[in-house]
C-alpha cells in the first residue's frame, strides 16, 4: 500500500506531464496557428483594401502615374515584407512590388478568378501557380463609379506564418514547463508533509501491531498528521503502561499463590515422611488451614477487583441509614477485637444518618478500612469511627493509632498488591488488594477518600459518601 500511494503520486504527475504536453501539441497548435493566420490575413486584408481605396482608384483615374504607384507598393511592400499586386479583373498584372511589369511583356496571371477565397479573406497555396512556394494571399476590389476595375492582392510567404505561429507555440511549451516545475515543488513539498510523516506512522503501527508498544514515533508539527501522530503515541504509551501493569500484575499473583501453596506444600511434605512427628500434626495443619484461608482471602479479593474493573461498577444507590451499618461492621470485629483487646469507639452524628450510595460496597470498604486498622493496631488501643455531615456530604473517618504509614509509602498503598515493608511482619495474611478495592469502589461513587497518617503515630482514612435528602424529611417530622 506503502509503495502505490507514492507511486500513484508520480503517474499521477508524469499523466500530467504528458496529457499537457500532448495538449500543447495538438489543440494548442492548431489554435495558435488559426489565430497567426486569421490576424495576419485580417491585416493584410485591411491594408490591400486601403490601397484599392487610395492608390489605386487614383491610378484607374488616372491622378496618379503608375510609375509612383509602383514606388511606393515596393517600399510598402518591403516593410511589410509581402508583395503587393494590382491586376486587372482579367488577370493582367499592372503593378507588381517585386519586380515592375514590362509595358512591352504583357504578363497575365492564368485562370485568375477573385472568388478564390470564398467566405474568408484569404487563401493558401501557390495562387494560380504564381509561386513555387506556398503564399497567403488577399485579394481586395479596386471599385470606382461601382465598377469593379480590378484588385489588390497581396502575398505573404505562408513559411513565414508558420514561423510565428511556431515561436508563439514556443511560449506555450515554456509556460506548461514552468507549470510542470511548480507543480513539481508542490509535489516535493507533499511528500515531505504529508508521504514522509504518513511512513513514519505506518512503520510506527506496524511496531505496535508486532507488540513493541515503546517504539518512539517521531513527528513533529501542529497539523493533522503531527495530531494523529501524537495521538498514536499516546495509545501506545497507555497500552505499554496498561501492559506492564498488567504483566506486575500477574507477577504479583503468581508469587501470591505460590508462597501459600509452597509451604502448604512443605508442611504436608514433612507430615508425610514422619520429619513433622504425629504429634505435632495438629499443630501445623493448623498453619496448613491458615495457608488455605489466606489463599481464599486472596482469591475472593481478585474476584472483587475484577468484578468491580470488568462490569464498570454497576451500583445499587440506595438511601440508607449509615450510621445502623457502622454498627453493625464494628460488631461484626468483636471477637477479633477481643483477642487484641482493642475498643472501637464510635463517634456517631445521631441515631440516623442517611446517604445515598450503594450499600453492600460501602460495607466492603468499611470492613477492609477496620480490618486494617485492627491489624496495624497494638493491643490495648482503641479504634475510632466518625461520622459528621458537612455540605451536602457525609464524611466517614477510621482511626487507629497503630504503626501508620510511612509518608514514602502514603501514595502506594492504594495500589494493587502494595505492602509496606512496615506490615509485612505484622500481617502475613494480607494480599495488597484491600485498599485497592477500597479506593475503587469510593471512586465509582464519584467521591473521595483521604489518608493523614504519621508512622509511629497511627492513621485516619477519611472518605465521603452524599449525604441523602431522606434526612430533611426526617428533621420535618420531628418538628
Ligand atoms: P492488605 O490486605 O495487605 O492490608 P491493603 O491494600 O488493605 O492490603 O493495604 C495495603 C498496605 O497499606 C498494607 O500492607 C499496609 O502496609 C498499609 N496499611 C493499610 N492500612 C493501614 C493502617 N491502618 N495502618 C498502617 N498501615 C496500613
Amino acid at each position: 500500500m506503502r509503495k502505490t500511494l507514492y507511486l500513484k503520486f508520480i503517474l499521477a504527475y508524469i499523466l500530467f506531464a504528458f496529457f499537457g504536453f500532448f495538449t500543447v501539441a495538438t489543440f494548442v497548435s492548431r489554435l495558435t496557428y488559426e489565430y497567426c493566420l486569421r490576424n495576419t490575413s485580417r491585416d493584410m486584408y485591411r491594408e490591400a483594401s486601403r490601397i484599392a481605396d487610395t492608390y489605386a482608384v487614383d491610378l484607374y483615374n488616372s491622378e496618379i502615374s503608375l510609375d509612383t504607384v509602383q514606388k511606393q507598393m515596393e517600399s510598402l511592400s518591403y516593410f511589410m515584407d509581402t508583395e503587393i499586386w494590382i491586376i486587372n479583373p482579367s488577370g493582367r498584372m499592372v503593378v507588381n512590388s517585386a519586380s515592375a511589369p514590362d509595358p512591352e511583356q504583357e504578363i497575365v496571371v492564368e485562370g485568375f478568378d477573385p472568388t478564390v477565397t470564398q467566405k474568408n479573406y484569404y487563401t493558401r497555396g501557390t495562387f494560380f501557380d504564381s509561386f513555387e512556394e506556398e503564399k497567403l494571399s488577399v485579394i481586395a476590389p479596386i471599385i470606382n463609379n461601382y465598377k469593379t476595375r480590378g484588385y489588390v492582392i497581396i502575398h505573404k510567404s505562408a513559411a513565414q506564418i508558420d514561423e510565428d505561429a511556431n515561436s508563439m507555440l514556443n511560449i506555450s511549451y515554456l509556460m506548461l514547463i514552468v507549470i510542470l516545475f511548480l507543480s513539481l515543488i508542490i509535489l516535493i513539498f507533499f511528500t515531505e508533509v504529508v508521504y514522509r510523516p504518513l511512513r513514519r506512522i505506518i512503520a510506527a503501527t506496524e511496531q505496535y501491531a508486532s507488540g513493541n508498544m515503546h517504539y518512539e514515533l517521531n513527528v513533529e508539527g501542529e497539523d493533522e498528521m503531527g495530531y494523529l501522530a501524537a495521538s498514536l503515541g499516546y495509545m501506545a504509551r497507555t497500552m505499554a503502561t496498561f501492559e506492564d501493569d498488567q504483566k506486575k500484575f500477574i507477577a504479583n499473583v503468581s508469587h501470591d499463590f505460590r508462597s501459600p501453596l509452597t509451604s502448604i506444600r512443605g508442611f504436608l511434605e514433612a507430615m508425610l515422611d514422619g520429619t513433622i512427628p504425629p504429634e505435632m500434626h495438629e499443630h501445623y495443619l493448623g498453619v496448613v488451614l491458615n495457608e488455605t484461608e489466606r489463599l481464599t482471602k486472596l482469591t475472593n479479593s481478585l474476584l472483587t477487583l475484577n468484578n468491580l474493573n470488568t462490569r464498570g461498577m454497576i451500583l445499587q444507590m440506595t438511601d440508607w441509614n449509615i450510621n445502623d451499618v457502622i454498627r453493625k461492621v464494628a460488631a461484626s470485629f468483636e471477637q477479633v477485637c477481643r483477642g487484641k483487646n482493642i475498643r472501637i469507639h464510635l463517634i456517631l452524628s445521631g441515631e440516623i444518618l442517611y446517604v445515598q450510595a450503594d450499600m453492600d460496597k460501602i460495607q466492603q470498604v468499611l470492613y477492609n478500612l477496620v480490618d486494617n486498622a485492627i491489624k496495624f493496631s497494638s493491643s490495648n488501643s482503641e479504634i475510632e469511627i466518625e461520622t459528621t455531615e458537612k455540605g451536602g456530604k457525609v464524611f466517614v473517618s477510621v482511626k487507629d493509632s497503630g504503626i501508620g504509614i510511612p509518608k514514602e509509602d502514603q501514595n502506594q498503598i492504594w495500589e494493587r498488591f502494595y505492602k509496606s515493608d512496615l506490615s509485612r511482619g505484622k500481617d502475613k495474611k494480607g494480599t495488597g488488594l484491600g485498599l485497592s478495592i477500597v479506593r475503587e469502589i469510593i471512586r465509582a461513587h464519584g467521591e473521595n477518600i483521604s489518608l493523614v497518617s504519621t508512622q509511629g503515630v497511627g492513621s485516619k482514612f477519611t472518605f465521603t459518601l452524599r449525604r441523602s435528602d431522606r434526612n430533611d424529611e426526617l428533621d420535618d417530622d420531628d418538628l
